[in-house]
């Protein structure tokens, strides 16, 4: 791992945009090195491998994980347990649920909701219609903080067509009244910028490639 990308990149970025290094497939040892350099969030999409770093990593506490994986019900207990960040909640049935277990457990998760803003069947996440439908209903839900929205470009875009839809995530939760876009990955993540992300999630940029 080169440090002088995590630099750089954080360098360029605007003061309002927040910088969520994706662990997932890197070692502890390239985790402790962008810590030494005051980078404290770290975000990871497979549950089992988290848990080992975090167990690893326990005494290092200003880090903050965030879990960026598809949510599986059943392991929402741990995903609650473990994460203070959820950016991928990409159902109300799984946001209820989560809402419930956080009482149980006397959690407060930040979360985020995954938005379909396009149709590639190999990603997830809340049409925008329900959740808008759905949205005074889930204002009520209990012990969970809604910061704002997440998607997932699909891979191959053009530049214009990024930030075609990363606006649509800024402008609806704009109408929604949240603070927060986790939006922009290595491919992707100047147009992110432009249209307005609040929370950049990179891996292979900052770490290399990985070994998945
Ligand atoms: C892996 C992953 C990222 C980071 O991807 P890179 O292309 O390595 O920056 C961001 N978001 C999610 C949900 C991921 O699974």
């Amino acid at each position: 791992m080169e440090i002088s990308n995590y630099l750089q990149i954080k360098k360029k970025l605007p003061h309002n945009v927040n910088l969520l290094a994706v662990s997932k497939g890197f070692s502890i040892q390239e985790i402790k090195i962008i810590n030494n350099e005051g980078q404290n969030d770290f975000g990871e999409s497979r549950f089992q491998e988290a848990i080992e770093k975090k167990f690893l990593l326990n005494q290092f506490k200003n880090i903050k994980w965030h879990f960026i994986g598809r949510v599986q019900s059943n392991k929402i207990r741990k995903i609650v347990q473990n994460f203070e960040y959820i950016h991928s909640v990409d159902s109300y049935e799984k946001l209820l649920k989560i809402s419930n277990v956080s009482f149980e457990e006397n959690k407060n998760p930040l979360i985020m909701l995954q938005v379909k803003l396009s149709d590639d069947p190999t990603k997830g996440g809340f049409n925008p219609k329900v959740l808008i439908e759905k949205w005074d209903q889930i204002q009520k839900l209990r012990c969970i903080r809604i910061k704002g929205l997440m998607t997932i470009n699909p891979k191959g875009l053009s530049s214009n067509e990024n930030i075609k839809l990363f606006k649509k995530c800024r402008n609806l939760a704009d109408s929604l009244k949240l603070h927060d876009c986790s939006m922009g990955m290595s491919g992707d993540w100047e147009e992110a910028v432009e249209a307005g992300s609040t929370w950049l999630r990179l891996g292979s940029i900052i770490f290399g490639n990985r070994s998945y």
